[in-house]
């Protein structure tokens, strides 16, 4: 069970508002894009759902509950971070366990959680290398690892393919996609590429200068973008 649900969202940084009272609900199981182009403030949102921003005012909620005041570690999210961020001195298992580790899970579980998430991944025959011996793909799949073995609420993905080559980024779209039908579990997918949202998405949240232009699945900003910038960004005909 996964529910997000923001209201009235404000972020200022040192006086200068960069978004202006967000309000998006996102349902169980959904998968969810925020997309718009850079400096809209995407990523600004997402770490405020993570907990790793501060909330100037408005609530976020998760289930049901308030965490604006809650540390990340107590909000039920994972964040997959784009491959790079792997740790390279340690094994495929070891980064993926690592996170359960600081939890305090023990050896048994840790394990059998790593094993699990290996499988959905195909990683299994990797577990015990280390990242620079892996392809971009690969990585990718244990950067999504080390968020999986923890079974979060909701994931929340920002940009994890843009430093990904375009044939890997594409095979990757469809890999993410098959996790989350496989999983179901709710996502957060931030990207500023309206072909990646419009093929992954089940709702877009179209985002500009700090607000949302519109809330819609692919066909209905497609169909009837609510003014011209949508428009122009999805690449509608109106
Ligand atoms: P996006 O992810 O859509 O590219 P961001 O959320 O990173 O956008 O940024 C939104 C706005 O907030 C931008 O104008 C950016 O310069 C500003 N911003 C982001 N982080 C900070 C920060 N730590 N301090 C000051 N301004 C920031
Ligand atoms: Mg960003």
């Amino acid at each position: 069970m996964g529910t997000v649900t923001i209201s009235d969202v404000r972020k200022s940084y040192g006086g200068l508002e960069v978004l202006h009272g967000i309000d998006v609900a996102i349902a169980d199981g959904e998968f969810v894009v925020l997309v718009g182009p850079s400096g809209c403030g995407k990523s600004t949102l997402l770490r405020m759902i993570a907990g790793l921003e501060e909330i100037t005012s408005g609530e976020i909620g998760i289930n049901g509950r308030v965490v604006n005041d809650l540390r990340p570690k107590e909000r039920d999210i994972a964040m997959v971070f784009q491959s790079y961020a792997l740790y390279p001195h340690m094994t495929v298992a070891q980064n993926m366990g690592f996170s359960l580790k600081l939890a305090r899970a023990d050896k048994a579980e840790r394990a059998r959680r790593v094993a699990e998430a290996a499988r959905i991944l195909d990683l299994e025959p990797l577990l015990d290398r280390k990242p620079a011996q892996l392809s971009g793909g690969q990585r990718q799949r244990v950067a999504m690892g080390r968020s999986i073995v923890r079974d979060p609420a909701v994931f929340l993905f920002d940009e994890p393919l843009s430093n990904l080559d375009a044939k890997l980024r594409v095979a990757m779209r469809s890999e993410i996609k098959a996790l989350h039908q496989r999983l179901g579990t709710t996502t957060v997918y931030v990207t500023h590429d309206q072909i990646e949202a419009m093929t992954m998405a089940d709702r877009i949240v179209v985002m500009h200068d700090g607000i949302v232009e519109q809330v819609g699945t692919p066909l209905e900003l497609y169909d009837t973008p609510a003014n011209t910038f949508v428009a122009e960004f999805i690449g509608s005909p109106a």
